[in-house]
């Protein structure tokens, strides 16, 4: 991983809690990416977390075609203060946090990300202009769920095309790993389609959802290696490991887990085993998408959706290009990755 274009460290004035800022890269303009709050052995745990997550935004919005970098920011609250920021001295943090991005100068925005809501973005506003998705009422876009899940809905049609000779949905059963905020959206617009559903989420306040659906519910064992057309990993990242490629029976891979791959090298294998993974990157991007797609560019709700469809485009010439080149799609994203960011388009 190369070194960040800056780095901010500091104590926030007001709590002395550790506000890590990576901005890894403004070569595209300027860097997006949320704001993470939550405990840490020590704060250069949460440094390692703010230089690969900002990594990765990078790659997304690289990926998403938007002129924007990578940045993260990291709270890196210590042991056994979480309950404090959650309520007594939360207005503090999350003034500590405005007050140091507005320091960047708009180099970064922000936004929600693990620990932080768009309420939360509200009070960071108080301090900085540079913050997306704050709720409707407080003039932001909110929650990104819904634009997360139109995203990977466009690249489950867009591998339905090209893996799937264009068969519909109902023709079609899909695995679904975690029935949160975004995989519940996911499964409900299929189920809509007509499509056949395995689920599985261990949170037992889920447990009533599937059968609106009429999904048959695995366990959470058993769903990654559950026979299906299509797995939807809407869970957690490092699922895909080499151990578990040969078990997969599955065709295609398509959901808005963040860094589902253990390591890189399992997109090679894969691709080996003709699987065909939709890198996460391409298909989770529909958040900073329609964020910046609403409150940056203002565009109107129709013009918001086909930029959602469009990441299925990307997704789509991704595949086109791994089919005729021989290349997995890791390495045709990662080609163009590098291409966008040497030639600034
Ligand atoms: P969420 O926390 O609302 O939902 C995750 C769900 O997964 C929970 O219901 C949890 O119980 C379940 N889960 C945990 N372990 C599981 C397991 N072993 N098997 C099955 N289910 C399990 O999160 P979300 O906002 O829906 O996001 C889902 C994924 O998409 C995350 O990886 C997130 O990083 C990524 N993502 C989300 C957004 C967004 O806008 N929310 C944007 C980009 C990427």
């Amino acid at each position: 991983m190369n070194a960040p274009q800056s780095l901010r460290v500091e104590r926030g004035t007001r709590t002395g809690q550790p506000v890590i800022i990576s901005v890894d890269s403004t070569q595209l303009g300027p860097a997006l990416g949320g704001c993470r709050v939550k405990p840490y052995p020590s704060w250069r745990e949460g440094l390692n977390d703010a230089l690969r997550l900002s990594a990765a935004m990078t790659a997304k919005a690289a990926l998403a075609g938007v002129p924007y970098g990578g940045g993260k920011t990291v709270v890196a609250l210590s042991p056994g203060t979480a309950a404090h920021y959650a309520d007594a001295r939360r207005g503090d943090l999350l003034a500590d946090v405005g007050e140091i991005i507005e320091s960047l100068d708009g180099r970064y925005i922000t936004g929600p990300d693990v620990g932080t809501s768009p309420d939360d973005m509200t009070i960071i506003g108080q301090h900085t202009s540079h913050v997306l998705c704050r709720p409707a009422s407080a003039g932001g876009s909110g929650d990104s769920s819904a634009p997360t899940a139109a995203g990977t809905l466009a690249c489950i049609a867009a591998i339905r095309e090209r893996i799937f000779g264009g068969r519909p949905a109902r023709e079609l059963t899909f695995a679904i790993q975690g029935l949160g905020h975004v995989g519940s959206l996911i499964a409900d617009n299929l189920a809509k389609q007509g499509a056949s559903l395995l689920v599985a989420d261990p949170d037992p306040r889920r447990r009533q959802l599937p059968s609106r659906w009429g999904a048959r519910t695995v366990s959470p064992e058993d769903l990654l290696t559950s026979q299906a057309d299509i797995l939807v990993p809407a869970a957690l990242g490092g699922i895909l490991t080499p151990q578990l490629v040969p078990a997969l029976r599955c065709r295609a891979i398509a959901g808005p887990a963040n860094n589902q791959l253990s390591d890189d090298s399992v997109a090679n294998l894969l691709h080996a085993r003709g699987i065909t993974w939709a890198p996460d990157p391409v298909v989770s991007a529909g958040g900073i998408v329609g964020s910046v797609a609403r409150e940056i560019n203002r565009l109107t709700k129709p013009e918001v959706a086909k930029q959602l469809a469009a990441i299925g485009d990307r997704l789509g010439i991704i595949l086109d290009e791994s089919a005729r080149s021989g290349l997995s799609p890791l390495d045709v994203a990662q080609r163009q990755i590098r291409e966008r960011l040497a030639h600034r388009h």
